[in-house]
């Protein structure tokens, strides 16, 4: 019998304390999904899940009583959110499907785990371990933890056609934990629905997309999704471009210490180009933030590697410094990718260098407002606006060094220059 009684997570107070107040009087509460997945494959567990026979407010009722905070994030789905000394855990009453129509479902609350386990997607995110930490396995799942197969339960094309994100959902557990070749079956069913991904909300998509390019090593996923005909139904800009770039921005991000970002990966498979990249940021309903770092990075001008000093300080205090960061970590990429020799190094190394300034930037502040041309004499209305931004430039050009009392003087100098 398999067990997780003996890892740490598992025998931590506040998720037992969890367990026992629901495995009681009838009841019963089993951990389930990514946190045993995780657990048995030796990787750190984050989030914790939890089944129960119990119905949601029977859960609320027994954890209000043992003195808990219960949150009722998703009451008709069956999910109480129990939160124990900070630390939540979302608990799940069992279900089943009743009806299922590719993009949502309607489900029965149940007391069978099988049910349970046979309406969820992959055999390896339908594990439970029991209040004595034993795992149960309804769906062959272990030894797919064992093989890292990552695979469909049951029939994969019609768990496909149940709902259609599994599609991208088993790219994306593929990405993370699996090895070798995709299930034939999976990517064979995967690829002959791929035209029913139109039909789901842009945010199902674009939010299993952004954890698919969060993967340490998105690439031997995204190739295969190329090859199904999956990565054009989602991203068609990838098209003409290609993911060929992914490869060398991982070995960059593991050389220099890089936090994987899913909007840079992003960035390295689609064209640069403002317009595309807006019309794409739309469409998947991306966030405000996150169409901003691509219209950062798409406007940005040109980031050549020379690029040093005053000449690199202009460009941040202008541009800003997102849009810099991302294309000199692409530059990076790209140099990485092309192999060590001298050039390649020492353009590495110039763009190591913009990244550094990039990243220490501190927007300096204009010495001079509107207000002092007002107090120098000068009447409210365009010209402030037009003077300010004349002397701004002599800021910048000044490497930001003219004070306050220079830039005045100069101001009296524009105007003799320029009178009216
Ligand atoms: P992680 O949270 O680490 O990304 P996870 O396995 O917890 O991984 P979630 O997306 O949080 O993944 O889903 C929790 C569980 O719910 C899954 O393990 C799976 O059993 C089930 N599940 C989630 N989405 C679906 C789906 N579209 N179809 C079927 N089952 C699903
Ligand atoms: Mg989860």
């Amino acid at each position: 019998m398999t067990s997780v009684a003996n890892e740490p997570w598992f025998r931590d107070r506040k998720l037992q304390a969890v367990l026992a107040i629901l495995n009681r009087d009838g009841g019963e509460a089993r951990v389930v999904g990514g946190a045993v997945r995780n657990s048995l494959m030796g990787i750190p567990v984050s989030d914790m899940d939890i089944a129960t026979t119990l119905p949601p407010e029977e859960v609320a009722r027994r954890v209000e009583e043992g003195g808990f905070k219960s949150v009722p994030t998703g009451l008709q789905h069956g999910t109480v959110t129990v939160v124990v000394e900070g630390v939540p855990f979302e608990v799940t009453t069992l279900r089943r499907d009743v009806a299922t129509d590719g993009r949502h479902a309607e489900v029965e609350f149940t007391d069978d785990w099988r049910a349970d386990a046979e309406r969820r997607d992959l055999t390896i995110n339908a594990l439970y371990a029991d209040a004595k930490g034993e795992v149960h396995d309804y769906v062959g799942g272990l030894p797919d933890i064992e093989s890292s197969t990552i695979r469909f339960i049951g029939e994969a094309s019609r768990r496909i056609e149940e709902d259609y994100l599994r599609i991208l959902r088993f790219f994306r557990f593929f990405a993370y934990y699996g090895k070798g070749r995709p299930d034939p079956e999976g990517l064979k069913a995967c690829a002959a629905a791929r035209s029913k991904l139109g039909q789901l909300s842009a945010e199902r998509v674009w939010s299993e997309t952004r954890k698919l390019l969060s993967a340490a090593d998105p690439f031997r996923a995204l190739l295969w999704m190329r090859t199904a005909g999956v990565l054009t139904e989602i991203l068609p800009e990838t098209e003409k471009w290609g993911i060929d770039a992914i490869p060398s921005l991982i070995e960059a991000e593991r050389r220099f210490g890089w936090t994987p970002e899913p909007m840079l990966r992003l960035a390295a498979i689609v064209p640069p180009d403002a317009g595309r990249l807006s019309a794409m940021a739309e469409r998947l309903r991306m966030s405000g933030a996150e169409r901003q770092t691509l219209m950062d990075y798409a406007n940005y001008p040109q980031l050549n590697r020379d690029v040093s000093g005053p000449k690199l300080r202009a460009l941040f205090y202008r541009h800003g410094v997102q849009g810099a960061v991302m294309r000199a970590r692409l530059g990076i990429a790209n140099l990485v990718g092309k192999g060590d020799d001298a050039d390649n190094l020492s353009g590495i190394a110039a763009f190591n260098s913009i990244l550094e300034t990039a990243l220490g930037w501190q927007k300096p502040q204009m010495p001079v407002k509107g207000g002092d041309l007002i107090a120098a004499g000068m009447p409210a209305g365009p010209k402030i606006g037009e003077t300010l931004s004349r002397l701004e430039d002599q800021w910048i050009e000044s490497d930001f060094r003219l004070g306050r009392e220079e830039l005045l003087a100069a101001l009296a100098k524009l105007d003799k220059d320029q009178p009216g």
